[in-house]
């Protein structure tokens, strides 16, 4: 066997799973551990992309994703990671195979389409691979979120316990000031 044959055989294939998670929910960690079925190692990249203007700051979202992510964490083979600029540069620079994605519904599909053939285009040795929603999140994104928690609903089957506590905090009313879940 050649020896460029064996290092592809031993080479470990690492997926990058890029987002703005704000915050992480249940369809996220869900579309990661079916991800981790794919791969040897997986990076969840979180964008710093300020012109988003997040809820939660991007240190805020590592955290909020490294403490969702419990035992998946601690078994080494997943990382979260900052990430800026391109996605495919990013995966280049961490030596990716996949760019893994989160498909839910049709109008998921325009964007998802239109950016796993700019990231071939890009570098066509890196793979996009979009996984279907499981279906009890396939209404779930993290703006349904986040609006839930500003008008006071139940986060309890929607993000893990410390997002719900995270987003309780950032919607506590301040006193003295008018809160919306009043109006
Ligand atoms: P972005 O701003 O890059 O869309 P998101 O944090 O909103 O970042 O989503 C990251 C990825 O996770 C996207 O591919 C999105 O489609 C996918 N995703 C988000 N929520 C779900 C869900 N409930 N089920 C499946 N995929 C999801």
């Amino acid at each position: 066997m050649s020896q460029s044959a064996s290092n592809k055989e031993t080479k470990e294939r690492i997926a990058v799973y890029p987002g703005t998670f704000d915050p992480v929910t249940f369809g996220h960690l869900d579309i990661a551990a079916r991800a981790l079925h794919m791969c040897d190692r997986l990076v969840v990249a979180v964008g710093d992309n300020r012109n988003k203007n997040p809820l939660f700051s991007v240190e805020e979202r590592i955290a909020l994703i490294k403490e969702s992510l419990g035992n998946l964490e601690l078994d080494g083979r997943v990382r979260v990671e900052k990430f800026s600029g391109l996605t495919v540069r990013y995966a280049q620079q961490v030596g990716a195979d996949l760019i893994v994605r989160g498909l839910r519904a049709v109008t998921d599909f325009e964007w998802e389409f239109q950016l796993a053939l700019i990231n071939r285009q890009q570098d066509p040795n890196i793979e996009t691979v979009c996984l279907m929603t499981s279906q009890e999140y396939s209404f779930l994104s993290a703006s349904v979120v986040r609006e839930l928690a500003m008008l006071g609903g139940n986060l309890r089957n929607v993000v893990p316990a410390n997002v719900a506590d995270a987003l309780l905090h950032k919607f506590a009313p301040v006193p003295g000031k008018a809160d919306v879940r009043d109006i």
